[in-house]
């Protein structure tokens, strides 16, 4: 079962997100600020963080940062979810250590295609570790082309 963390201050956006991932099959847990979100991540062990910028004790930067020095941590991916419209946001995420990025509000459509980016590639690299290959690889080209 792929588990979801969704770190979010707001509760009726924490209530969304949960909503839409419970509707596509994911285990869903939550945590409402930064400290939270490391805490839950060392207790839940989840699959992929998907990370309010804006959150009182740690904001989005700062969690993402912490999770990319912890060797343990490195690799798990990291989705930016913010309101923040204004022009380079977008570009600061991206090239802050996250692996994606959504604007609130989420659409369903934006999430599913998020997650499924971010989770095929990350079963790839476990098979790829596990010399496996064949039919996945293909499949993601599918998805990819
Ligand atoms: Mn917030």
């Amino acid at each position: 079962m792929t588990k979801i963390l969704i770190a979010e201050d707001n509760a009726v956006n924490r209530e969304l997100l949960r909503e839409l991932l419970e509707m596509r099959g994911y285990t869903v847990v939550e945590a409402c600020d930064g400290d939270e979100a490391l805490r839950m991540i060392e207790q839940t062990q989840p699959d992929l963080l998907l990370l309010d910028i804006g959150m009182p004790v740690l904001d989005g930067f700062a969690v993402v940062r912490k999770i990319r020095e912890n060797p343990h941590l490195a690799s798990l991916p990291v989705v930016a979810v913010t309101a923040y419209a204004m022009q380079g946001d977008r570009e600061r995420i991206l090239n802050s250590n996250f692996d994606g990025y959504l604007s609130k509000p989420v659409n369903s459509r934006s999430l599913a295609e998020e997650l499924d980016r971010l989770l095929i590639k990350r079963v790839n690299q476990d098979l790829s570790q596990s010399q496996a290959s064949g039919s996945r690889g293909k499949a993601q080209a599918a998805r990819e082309g």
